[in-house]
């Protein structure tokens, strides 16, 4: 248990039921928050309040603070981690679709103190489900740092402030010339897993962002992703607000 903003939930629900409960919460080498030029570093215990009120300059950082106003509110976010969040790896976690789409790595460490590192591309397998083992934690997450050619975009539809998206868009545009070179467009909630929509990036290469490019490339990510649909939205709408998040998403990296 790192903020118990998860696991605590599941208990109470009777969805969890462990035996043993281990508090990483006092272990302060977990608590760091780092970055220099090229990478950014979140410890296993840093909450999501730490980052929304982070002083640091760091481009990467500041984008997530902005995102991190989305998660729930505001004493879940001082409770709650970044790594607790990508470890639950709830679809509907903003930490998840930001570990993918902005090429985060996850450390972890098992219980023989071997120590790996985990692509975002290969952490994701079902939704709760993941790359970690059950012998291993999270050690912390590891970005790389901004550039100026760079652009970031994050939009996503809840019923009400505080609850669980819809669906979220986190782009990623790697830029030439205020063109798009490559990148990452990351949708949440919506399918099983964040996913990486290829057919969306590959229509804007070579292409500046607008309006019109970001709703065509909105309308390709709504017709290729494999839409979940739960009790409260069917596939239809789902597949609507992929489209509104991820035109909006993209319009915010113009
Ligand atoms: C009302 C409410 C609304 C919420 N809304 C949102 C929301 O909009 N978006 C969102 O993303 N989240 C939301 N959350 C969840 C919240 O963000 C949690 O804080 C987060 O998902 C889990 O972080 P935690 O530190 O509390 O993890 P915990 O609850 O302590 O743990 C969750 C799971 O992750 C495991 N875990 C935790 N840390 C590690 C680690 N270092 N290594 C390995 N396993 C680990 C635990 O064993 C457990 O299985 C909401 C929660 C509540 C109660």
């Amino acid at each position: 248990m790192a903020g118990g903003q998860s696991l605590v939930a599941a208990m109470n629900m009777k969805l969890a039921q462990p035996e043993t409960i281990i508090d990483i919460g006092e272990i302060e080498e977990l608590k760091i928050l780092e970055s220099n030029s090229n990478e950014v570093q979140i410890g296993a215990l840093i909450t999501h309040g730490d980052i929304e009120f982070c002083k640091n300059s760091s481009k990467l950082l500041l984008f997530l603070s902005t995102v991190s106003k989305n998660i729930a509110h505001t004493p879940i976010r001082f409770k709650g981690t970044f790594c607790g969040a990508v470890a639950n790896s709830d679809p509907a976690s903003e930490w998840c679709s930001c570990l993918l789409a902005l090429d985060g790595v996850v450390e972890v460490i098992g219980q023989d103190r071997k120590k790996r590192i985990v692509d975002s591309k290969e952490f994701f397998i079902a939704p709760y489900l993941t790359n970690v083992g059950y012998d291993e934690i999270l050690l912390s997450i590891k970005f790389p740092e901004i550039n100026e050619n760079t652009k970031l975009g994050f939009n996503e539809y809840a019923r009400r402030a505080g609850d669980y998206a819809i669906a979220m868009c986190v782009s990623k545009l790697n830029m030439v010339d205020e063109k798009v070179k490559d990148g990452n467009i990351v949708i949440g909630a919506a399918a099983e897993t964040p996913v990486i929509i290829e057919e969306a990036i590959n229509f804007l290469q070579g292409k500046a962002i607008n309006q019109k490019t970001s709703w065509e490339a909105a309308i390709i990510a709504s017709e290729n992703i494999k839409i979940l649909p739960d009790i409260d939205s069917s596939e239809e709408y789902k597949r609507d607000i992929v489209k509104a998040v991820t035109y909006r998403s993209l319009l915010a990296c113009s």
